[in-house]
């Protein structure tokens, strides 16, 4: 709640004018009391958990008009009754423990001084501070995850996040309650050292969770554009003969009309063909689905991939030895049998020797 009845009160005390997103914040959220604010963490999660995989179920079930070269384990399929359960799962967990945690999870908000009032950060603030949660996250979850691969961690916990050895997107929060638990200190420690404003901390919570299940998505980077042809060339395989890229345009050329005559353009979408489907993959040091679907193909045993989003721990500590060696054999293996799959990033599947951890 803000501490002004006007945006005038508001820009007093600034000693300027409010921005356009202030005077929207201040709109929104100045009779909302800050325990309110925070609670639409659940709501942000629920959206995340129930539409952000979507995409990923949707390129599962046209397996059979060739998107499943996409896939990075491309012989393992998961039904839709599979996801489903899965989906069902996680909301179970949802409604039992995210949900309640985050409503008595507020006072450590308050402690660390998570602020909801004016003036908002800039985006300089925002994303220096999205990068210092990201960073502290990803060290702390890696060590987290690497004891959690121990005999007892494995058995009495892990073992149900790893279940599913080619993970879906949905999969991303699926796992043992005192995981969830356990991995929400990773997830807090970044706004605890380094309080920001609350959309900031809507945004890290968001953005983490979005992060995870494009991770578990068990596909390879599948360009927007890709998908767009796909799409359009399985439903109206008479209409479109092909989109085509002109001075970094598509351009959708259809099949003439009428037949015979030479084709013409019929529309030109303004969108780059370089505009990729997981933008994450021009972050440095980004692991990305299929280094960390690697992690679960290996299973128990894995030794390798632990962290949750940068490779640097893993390079650092050793523990990514296992899987460049299994990219080294599927690279020679691909010279030299120019197996099929140059395309997908490299089945696991090709007739390879160990892929297991050293
Ligand atoms: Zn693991
Ligand atoms: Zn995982």
């Amino acid at each position: 709640m803000l501490p002004f009845n006007t945006t005038g009160e508001a820009a007093t005390f600034l000693g300027r004018n409010l921005t356009a997103a202030e005077t929207f914040w201040f709109n929104y959220s100045a009779r909302k009391s800050d325990y309110y604010l925070y609670c639409h963490n659940i709501l942000f999660l629920f959206i995340i958990f129930t539409f952000v995989p979507l995409p990923f179920v949707f390129v599962e079930m046209m397996r059979s008009l060739g998107f499943g070269k996409y896939k990075i384990q491309p012989k393992v399929t998961t039904s839709l009754s599979e996801m489903f359960r899965c989906y069902k799962d996680v909301m179970r967990m949802f409604v039992l423990l995210v949900g309640p945690l985050q409503l008595a999870s507020y006072p450590s908000i308050k402690m660390v001084g998570i602020r909801t009032g004016l003036p908002l950060p800039s985006k300089w603030e925002i994303l220096a501070q999205l990068t210092v949660y990201f960073m502290v996250e990803d060290y702390t979850n890696y060590w987290i995850h690497r004891f959690l691969h121990g005999k007892w961690g494995y058995d009495k916990i892990h073992r149900v996040h790893n279940e599913y050895s080619a993970p879906i997107g949905f999969a991303a929060p699926y796992a043992h309650w005192l995981e969830v638990l356990i991995l929400g200190i990773p997830t807090f420690l970044g706004p605890a050292i380094v309080p920001g404003h609350m959309i900031t901390f809507w945004l890290w919570i968001a953005l983490r969770q979005i992060e995870a299940i494009e991770t578990h998505s068990g596909i390879v980077n599948l360009r927007a554009f890709k998908l767009i042809t796909l799409v359009l060339e399985a439903f109206w395989p008479r209409f479109v003969n092909f989109l085509r890229v002109s001075d970094g345009v598509i351009v959708l050329e259809c099949k003439c009309f009428p037949m015979h005559k030479p084709q013409f353009i019929v529309s030109v979408l303004k969108c780059r063909y370089d505009f990729p489907w997981t933008p994450t993959k021009y972050i440095p040091f980004y692991g990305g689905a299929d280094y960390h679907d690697y992690h679960h193909y290996v299973g128990q045993q894995s030794q390798s991939n632990f962290a949750s989003v940068f490779t640097y721990c893993d390079y650092i500590y050793g523990t990514d030895k296992g899987y460049r060696y299994h990219k080294k054999v599927l690279r020679k293996l691909k010279e030299e049998s120019r197996i099929d799959g140059a395309s997908n990033g490299g089945s696991y599947y090709a007739p390879t020797q160990d892929l297991k951890s050293e």
